[in-house]
């Protein structure tokens, strides 16, 4: 066990799991192995309407719409993100400790309700009763941005020791074993901002998980062994997601350029050398101070009443002891003032790529009005087919494969917004630059039509109303967005916001942002051309 504190605030957990976990099917593989449950390492679902993994790499584009450090993840089961914040963006140690947060009024809409347990862990319940199933999250505000110095990888690593390790009251993959016997998922991702786990299953087994994540948020006996065979795995998951792959090469080092101070320029997977020394006491450490009920967030969707989550979540979550509080207080990017390249050439590489990034407020960071606006930028210049940028070099010029652009909204500190494009041909990569320059100054210089804005904010809104058909977004959405400090209303307010944004706005946050001498641009090319 990693801390007597934490072990006596949860012996009293009920274990429910022994003798109705019969075990039909081994799911360590599902369970065990990292690469099934962190593909995620990236906060947003960040995909465009017309995509469903935001975070996959996708032919022929070469740089694929994820932020750089960022792996390229395994598909996830249960989960499908979408880009940006929720039309396009609906897509970063010091360690500190958290004001609790105050008591939330307990607000139901019909729709969403929440309320804090007495151990300040946080609920949301999203009822859906289209099928008698749940999606069960537990969200940690903690991420690879939170981790202290030298120790880069050490989120990632405590998420899969989560899976690994025995607790007192569980052996080892029993709550894999477990969920598998009851066809349901289990599964969990890491991020700069954020670590979480989930379940699907049916209403009947809530009870169940719930006792499974609130033992294991207590109650992890980590040995010496654990720790040396899952760093292997993740060693090796690093080795497959970055060393293996040009384009998350490339990504690493654009993220290593973008950020020069802020933690998220360190990859959430995490740095070789330091994955490496990662040790018991990292681990042990890292569990005890941040995986708390009141640094964690409850969201249940699906086919269950909140009473009912509530009564559960007492029983179970609210049995462990509340720990210190928290509060994160990062390093902050210094303005940037002078244009940035980094180029990578490999000779695994068949199509050349290239995206450009600005750092840039996020919805957690902006004044009021501006994160909207960005992501209405993001969906006007490069969202889907009907974009400034695909039109005119993928459509009219024939000079790209694919064009776009997104705005990474939901990140706790600044975050980026980012233009993608592959050439066709002999289109060389400089022309896809001058060309995407060109469009950029054109809004800067003459605004966005009232047509274009209006089209941008209907698949917007529209893009969240359909999200309401996906329980497990949902979830993802609610738990993203709550673990980064904001609230429910945020979420239930997005579309009125996004209603209200102006074309003069749009031109402003492009003049303001979009400048060409504070950009990163990552170019990947093959060993010799282009
Ligand atoms: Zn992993």
């Amino acid at each position: 066990m990693i801390t007597s504190q934490k072990a006596t605030a949860a012996a009293s957990l009920p274990d429910k799991s022994k003798g109705d976990a019969q075990v039909r099917l081994d799911n360590r593989n599902t369970v065990a192995h990292s690469a099934r449950r962190c593909p995620q390492i990236h906060p947003l679902p960040r995909s465009g309407e017309t995509e469903t993994q935001g975070l996959q790499y996708k032919q022929p584009i070469t740089l694929p719409r994820t932020s750089p450090s960022v792996p390229p993840p395994e598909p996830r089961p249960s989960i499908k993100l979408r880009s940006g914040w929720l039309c396009r963006t609906l897509a970063a140690t010091a360690l500190a400790l958290v004001t609790p947060a105050p008591a939330l009024p307990a607000t139901d809409d019909g729709e969403v309700t929440n309320f804090l347990l007495d151990n300040g862990m946080e609920v949301v319940v999203i009822p859906d009763h289209r099928a008698p199933i749940i999606t069960h999250m537990v969200w940690y505000k903690v991420g690879s941005a939170d981790e202290p110095p030298g120790k880069s990888g050490i989120a990632h690593f405590v998420e899969h020791l989560m899976f690994k390790a025995a607790t007192t009251n569980h052996a080892a993959g029993e709550l894999g074993r477990a969920v598998s016997a009851i066809g349901g998922l289990s599964n969990a991702f890491t991020s700069y901002d954020f670590t979480a786990f989930h379940e699907t299953v049916a209403p009947s087994s809530l009870e169940h998980m719930m006792h499974f994540e609130a033992d294991r948020m207590v109650n992890l006996v980590l040995t010496e062994d654990d720790i040396k065979t899952e760093r292997d795995v993740i060693l090796e998951e690093r080795r497959w997601r970055i060393d293996n792959n040009p384009q998350a090469v490339l990504e690493e080092e654009v993220g290593a350029t973008l950020w020069q101070n802020q933690p998220y320029r360190i990859p959430v997977i995490g740095w070789l050398q330091e994955m490496d020394k990662l040790n018991w006491t990292d681990a042990a450490e890292f569990y005890d101070l941040y995986y708390r009920p009141n640094n964690a967030v409850l969201v249940v969707a699906g086919d269950v009443e909140p009473e009912t989550v509530k009564a559960l979540a007492e029983k179970t979550y609210g049995k462990v002891a509340a720990g210190p509080s928290l509060t994160r207080t990062r390093p902050v990017e210094p303005e940037q003032n002078a244009r940035r390249t980094v180029t990578v050439r490999d000779p695994r590489v068949s199509v050349p790529g290239l995206s450009t990034h600005w750092v840039v407020p996020s919805y957690h960071t902006a004044e009021a009005g501006e994160a909207e606006a960005l992501d209405l930028l993001a969906e006007i210049l490069g969202g889907g087919n009907r974009s400034r940028l695909y039109q005119t070099l993928v459509v009219k010029q024939g000079i790209a494969a694919d064009a776009g652009a997104y705005f990474q909204g939901t990140m706790l500190d600044a975050t980026r917004f980012t233009i993608y494009g592959a050439p066709r041909g002999d289109a060389k990569l400089a022309d896809l630059e001058a060309a995407a320059d060109a469009e950029i100054a054109r809004i800067v210089r003459d605004g966005v039509t009232d047509d274009e804005l209006d089209g941008a904010k209907d698949r917007c809104v529209r893009s969240m109303i359909f999200a309401r058909d996906d329980q497990p977004y949902m979830a993802y959405l609610y738990g993203s967005t709550l673990t980064i400090g904001r609230n429910v209303q945020d979420v239930r307010e997005w579309s009125d916001r996004i209603r209200k944004v102006t074309t003069d706005q749009v031109k402003a946050v492009a003049a303001r942002y979009l400048v060409p001498e504070h950009s990163t641009t990552g170019y990947l090319l093959p060993k010799t051309g282009n």
